[in-house]
């Protein structure tokens, strides 16, 4: 074994495997790859195969497209025989909501290239004549999913890395792990020690004890899921072409044929986890006892559907154990708080599919320092410590599963492993009728019922839900009085030192102000010109800044800054976030309730827009920030957190007689579109410039140098190909909800839509949607498919609300 190599990934599963082969694809090739047991030994060799590219994340599919494409062209890349099965996949549907997902579905899938069908009946009555149709009412057709040998795409991944120069060392097992001063790492192993600059954990349902050695806890739950294989169905074998994937998710069930038998995988409602203190070092090439009595429904159910898997009987019985998510994607990225511990592991149930595209996307990144598709979906940061709690990661692993095959509903909210983090208010907003969601381990308010109405999402649905006049309700008592929100979930970071000016502008694509309390927007980019992160940026003092950014990008933008800190500790960021309150309040009558709780000036030549100053409010220095993410005059009221409560009983006594309302963040979604401001994840990402996004206004590229500042000049010179435009839609009870496909009236896709909603002042449905530049402009006539139904769609002048900004600035 090598002493020293430029990367350790430890693991020789699919993940391993593939990352190893990906990154020898990108010329890396110093890397040891270890493996306690057998390639494949772990949660690989036991999987079906399945691969579907049915996705409800747009990049995900992407990556699981990428996947697919890899395993078709393995064995001439490696000469090692893969037997990719493209015969597709059709999922049943027996419920109209269930044919809406469908319908849902095939239009993200259109905006993104992948082919689909909805069929009738009767066509998978005539696809699969062994199976009963009573009672559907169609479903999706992919035509080129398929399944594969999970050993054999391994086995050729890591003949690919290996005839590259990989080393491979199997019966090596990790036994000890310690970072180096310089962030690398000394790797203990049973035959021997190797150093390594980068190291992976690729570890599977082991990741999370691979993580204890280097002090980090992973969100992992090692659960078990079981399928069976039947005996020999005589029709199979008179068969004379392969029968596609069926997936039934009304009964939960996953059929696909072997051979001449069926491989049938339920998902019961209730399965268990397994070994949640660390699953033993020599659990190999082992399966866990079969529990018929969990999955017994569900295979009568299977039974009723295709009559020929009751008659076949059971050959064989697999109840293998897998490490799951709390979300079901898996965890990737570099790990904050360390330089260079790399994870790629918690595949959940999708590791065969996803573990060709996350090789090479997690190869990009480690080489060229950011995938070429925006990972952040399966971006380990997109967890924060609340995560590894057990109170929040087994309930919430247990529930993806019991729910893999439960219609994904918009907007749903489900209680498993929560609460996790409620502020002071949580008691006082549900009693004033909050239903909160849950963000970044958040308790947050959703909407308000009105008295009389209860309290509760009650209608999931791909249509119009019936709590939309109540957040309407909301966005006119914003838009007319006066609203209050918590927002107190915002990051917050204090940055300060000699150094802090250099660091920041070395970061901010906006020039950032010398005046004290002159707020900032500004993004802050890749190498690529890409939206890493979108801020606020406050000068606080004269060395330091306060820095805000949404409640989900907490862990993600923490790690950005520090990341990039200058080695000579001129520079410090400390995390506030979770001792300051935050308290939105905006609308027209917003400076009548601050001047009604304060005698300081907050006249808007003393306060004006974008300003931010410590006021007194009842004994409490409140740090107030004149700016609105919802087009309104309005101060974010940041504040020492013990005080929340009472400020918020101020603010509400004050504002009652204004006509002040509470309102959530479902108000302010549809707020923010009718301005059409931009969400990071949703219509800004690191797939995207400032430039494409329609951002210019807050990039400088004359006020130096900053990250991504080439690559916008060159894009400048070059000239963008698509752009972020706000469109119109015309539509009945259905909307847009994000990812539909756009298409001109000839037909041609064209584009996607990244966010939609009801503009409930405007009285429009607005959607956001990337389009080619010579289709972004206003007037220009499009359809968006709304359930099947294209949808006419216009683009215009954004924004719809207050182009002038006359609002914000009165
Ligand atoms: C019954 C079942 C059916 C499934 N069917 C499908 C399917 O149809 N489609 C699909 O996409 N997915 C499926 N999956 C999921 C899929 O099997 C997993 O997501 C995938 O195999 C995980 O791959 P991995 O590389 O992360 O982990 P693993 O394959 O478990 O690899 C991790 C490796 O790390 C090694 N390791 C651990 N600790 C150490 C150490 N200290 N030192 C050295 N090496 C170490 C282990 O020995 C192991 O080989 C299924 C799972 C189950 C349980």
């Amino acid at each position: 074994m090598k002493d020293r190599a430029q990367v350790v990934i430890i693991g020789g599963g699919v993940g391993g495997c593939s990352l190893a082969y990906h990154l020898s694809e990108l010329g890396w090739t110093d890397i040891v790859l270890l493996e306690k047991g057998e390639l494949t030994s772990g949660s690989t060799w036991h999987a079906a195969g399945l691969c579907t590219q049915f996705n409800a994340s747009r990049n995900n599919t992407r990556l699981q497209m990428y996947s697919l494409e890899l395993y078709k062209s393995l064995e001439a890349k490696t000469g090692q025989a893969v037997d990719f099965h493209e015969v597709g996949s059709i999922r049943l549907a027996s419920t109209t909501d269930r044919l809406d997902e469908y319908k849902r579905g095939r239009s993200r899938a259109a905006g993104v290239g992948l082919e689909s069908e909805i069929l009738s009946a009767d066509e998978i009555g005539r696809r699969w004549p062994i199976l009963d149709t009573e009672g559907l009412l169609g479903g999706l057709w992919l035509p080129t999913d398929g399944y594969v040998d999970p050993s054999s795409i391994t086995m050729a991944m890591a003949a690919g890395a290996r005839a590259a120069g990989v080393e491979i060392d199997r019966q090596t097992r990790v036994t000890a792990l310690q970072e180096r001063p310089d962030g690398g790492w000394v790797v203990e192993t049973t035959k021997g020690t190797v150093e390594c600059e980068i190291l992976v954990n690729a570890a599977g349902m082991w990741a999370p004890r691979i993580g204890q050695m280097a002090g980090v806890a992973l969100p992992i739950a090692p659960l078990e899921h079981q399928m069976i294989v039947t005996g020999a169905i005589p029709a199979l074998a008179e068969s004379p072409g392969e029968l596609p994937v069926i997936r039934d998710p009304d009964s939960s069930f996953y059929v696909r044929q072997e051979v001449d038998s069926l491989i049938v995988g339920p998902f019961e409602k209730q399965t268990k986890s397994w070994s949640m203190d660390g699953v033993p070092w020599d659990f190999e090439a082992k399966l866990l006892e079969p529990e018929l009595e969990r999955i017994q429904d569900v295979l009568v159910r299977a039974g009723e559907r295709i009559d020929m898997i009751a008659d076949a009987g059971i050959q064989r019985f697999v109840n293998g154990p897998d490490g799951y998510t709390p979300d079901g994607g898996c965890l990737m990225g570099w790990t904050p708080g360390f330089r260079s511990f790399f994870q790629l592991c918690g595949f959940s149930i999708f590791g065969i599919v996803t573990g060709g595209g996350a090789g090479r996307f997690a190869a990009e990144w480690i080489v060229d320092g950011q995938p070429s598709v925006d990972m952040w979906e399966l971006d380990i940061r997109r967890f924060g410590p609340w995560a590894s709690e057990r109170s929040y990661y087994e309930p919430r692993a247990l529930d993806v599963y019991g729910h893999e095959y439960a219609i994904a509903f918009p907007h749903e909210e489900r209680p498993a492993g929560r609460p996790q983090k409620k502020d002071a208010l949580f008691d006082r907003l549900t009693e004033r009728g909050a239903l909160m969601g849950f963000k970044f381990g958040w308790e947050r308010p959703l909407w308000f019922a009105p008295a009389g109405v209860p309290q509760e999402d009650h209608s999931l649905t791909f249509r119009t839900p019936d709590w939309v006049e109540h957040v309407a309700a909301e966005c006119r008592g914003v838009r007319e009085r006066v609203g209050i929100l918590d927002q107190s979930s915002f990051a917050k970071y204090e940055v300060s030192g000699p150094g802090t000016r250099a660091f920041l502008d070395g970061l901010c694509a906006n020039r950032l102000s010398d005046t004290l309390g002159k707020v900032v927007v500004t993004q802050m980019l890749t190498e690529r010109g890409g939206i890493e992160c979108d801020l606020t940026v406050t000068r606080t003092g004269e060395s330091s800044y306060y820095v805000v950014g949404a409640a989900a990008t907490q862990v993600h933008d923490l790690e950005w800054l520090i990341r990039h800190l200058p080695d000579d500790d001129s520079v410090a960021v400390e995390n506030v976030t979770e001792t300051r309150g935050v308290l939105t309040i905006a609308g027209p009558r917003a400076r009548d309730l601050l001047a009604a709780v304060t005698a300081d000036d907050v006249s808007d030549e003393v306060f004006p827009w974008l300003a931010a100053r410590t006021v007194d409010i009842g004994g409490v220095p409140v740090f107030a920030m004149r700016l609105s993410y919802l087009g309104e005059l309005g101060w974010e009221l940041h504040h020492p957190v013990e005080h929340l409560l009472d400020l918020y009983d101020a603010l509400i006594a004050a504002g009652e007689p204004m006509g002040l309302i509470d309102f959530g963040y479902r108000a302010l979604d549809s707020m923010r579109l009718e301005k059409a401001y931009r969400l990071w994840g949703a219509d800004i990402s690191a797939d995207f410039t400032p430039l494409e996004a329609g951002l210019d206004t807050f990039v400088k590229l004359d006020k130096g140098d900053f990250i991504g500042r080439d690559a916008l000049v060159r894009q400048k010179e070059e000239g963008i190909e698509r752009s972020l435009a706000c469109l119109t839609v015309e539509c009945g009870d259905a909307i847009p909800l994000g990812n539909e496909a756009i298409r001109t009236p000839g037909g041609e896709v064209v584009g996607y839509v990244s966010a939609a909603e009801h503009g409930h002042v405007v009285e429009k449905v607005i959607a956001l949607a990337y389009l080619p530049v010579a289709l972004s402009a206003p007037g220009t006539d499009l359809e968006i498919d709304v359930l099947d139904d294209w949808c006419a769609a216009r683009v215009v002048e954004a924004p719809l609300f207050d182009p002038q900004n006359d609002r914000m600035r009165a």
